[in-house]
């Protein structure tokens, strides 16, 4: 008769194997989907694309006109707006480059509504412009800047200003030369975007595009 193989289960191994699965379920939710890194993916960024469209009555809160507000900044037009969240970074950051003698931004664009949109893309070739809901100047939270130069903007030493300090304010680049195919838009070094500090500092140290750090 074969002797039954007895399995002992000591209170020391029971210990072990609970700890062990006590760290890997920590392990696993801190590099999840809501961690990485240390860093909390802040889900509530507003995600504005061809698949993410607004709806037509979508208009932000709190839209200031910048040209009644104090600025660091040049003006196109007098009717440009932006969320007030968005106008205090973009004033703190462009202060903060004038203490650093760069100046000469000129701000072009900013909020655009729906029917704006629209008539925009009607006057525009296709494929040069978001189809209404599409834009995200629609939310408020971005702009577009240029400076006075012959060349491009990424020419530049308010560009080079930019990106090495935009994050500091909350701020991203939102379509970079190399992500078109993630972001479905080509380069544009013109056009920012305001995601708050910490989710714009992660994502220029991680190279992201807002579509990669939200995941979509
Ligand atoms: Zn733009």
């Amino acid at each position: 008769m074969a002797k039954r193989k007895r399995v002992s289960v000591t209170p020391v191994s029971v210990t072990l194997l609970i700890l062990a699965l006590a760290g890997m379920f920590v392990l696993g939710v801190f590099v999840g989907k809501n961690m990485s890194g240390g860093h909390k993916v802040d889900k509530s960024i507003l995600l504005v694309n061809e698949s993410h469209p607004l709806s037509r009555d979508y208009v932000p809160d709190s839209l200031v006109n910048l040209y009644e507000k104090r600025h660091s900044f040049r003006l196109s037009r007098s009717d440009i707006y932006l969320t007030y969240e968005t106008y205090l970074a973009a004033q703190q950051m462009f202060a903060a480059a004038e203490s650093e003698d760069v100046n000469g931004f000129y701000i072009t664009s900013g909020y655009r509504s729906y029917e704006r949109q629209q008539e925009v893309y009607a006057e525009s070739k296709p494929g040069y412009a978001q189809k209404p809901g599409c834009s995200e100047h629609q939310t408020g939270l971005c702009f577009d800047v240029t400076a006075e130069n012959v060349g491009g903007f990424e020419t530049t030493r308010q560009y080079d200003w930019l990106r090495l300090n935009a994050h500091k304010y909350g701020f991203i680049q939102r379509y970079p030369v190399d992500k078109s195919h993630i972001t479905g838009i080509s380069y544009e070094p013109w056009h920012y975007r305001y995601v708050g500090i910490d989710a714009a500092t992660y994502m220029t140290a991680h190279g992201l595009t807002l579509e990669e750090y939200l995941g979509q």
